[in-house]
């Protein structure tokens, strides 16, 4: 049993359901939430709720903007003929991160997985099908390369590779069976730069 007050305890509880944050942790930053000023406690949730109201996919890549088009899809100094598809907005920032690259993403928000019943149509495999015009000239295929990954990516390759658009995958440097967005600059150039075609 807790010895903490029930309302407590539920501020507790919400912070232990976040990404790596323990009991311990929790309890720090639940006692924080209670030390702030009542300003700093409405700018917090203020924050929070507006990133979430605010927040959407971008109507061409689907990465997460607080725009229409968010502002790589509308910069004019992107080259247009290269998409680059990642599952996840973090590894947007990584590959930024690296400076080497300087094409559009698309984000799938995800990969193929039979086992979690989540499959083609559940991802935005749709919209990059939609982008496919005659300027893209190659898609380089950036999933994780996990089991799901690498049968996303498969699976891309094949509905576009007739359309006359050249697939590439990541090829070598990040790790097998880590997430793209841990990878370090390096390790990504490496890969960026020995990709292949499928
Ligand atoms: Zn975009």
């Amino acid at each position: 049993m807790s010895s903490f007050t029930p309302s407590l305890d539920r501020l507790i509880e919400q912070f232990a359901k976040l990404p790596s944050v323990g009991k311990k942790s929790a309890q720090r930053l639940a006692f924080h939430i209670l030390s702030m000023t009542d300003a700093e406690a409405n700018a917090f949730t203020e924050t929070i709720n507006k990133a979430r109201s605010s927040i959407k996919r971008c109507e061409i890549c689907c990465n997460l903007t607080d725009t229409k088009v968010c502002t790589i899809c509308s910069s004019q100094s992107r080259d247009k003929s290269v998409i680059c598809v990642v599952e996840d907005p973090r590894d947007v920032i990584a590959i930024e991160r690296t400076h080497e690259y300087n094409g559009l993403y698309h984000v799938l928000h995800g990969a193929i997985s039979p086992m979690n019943d989540i499959n083609p149509e559940d991802i935005c495999i749709k919209e990059l099908l939609t982008r496919l015009n005659d300027d893209v000239k190659e898609v380089i295929m950036a999933t994780n390369p996990t089991v799901e990954g690498e049968a996303t990516s498969m699976y891309i390759s094949k509905l576009i590779k007739h359309l006359g658009v050249r697939v590439s995958r990541l090829a070598y440097g990040v790790p097998v069976g880590a997430d793209l967005e841990y990878a370090d600059e390096f390790t990504l150039i490496r890969a960026i730069e020995g990709r292949k075609d499928l």
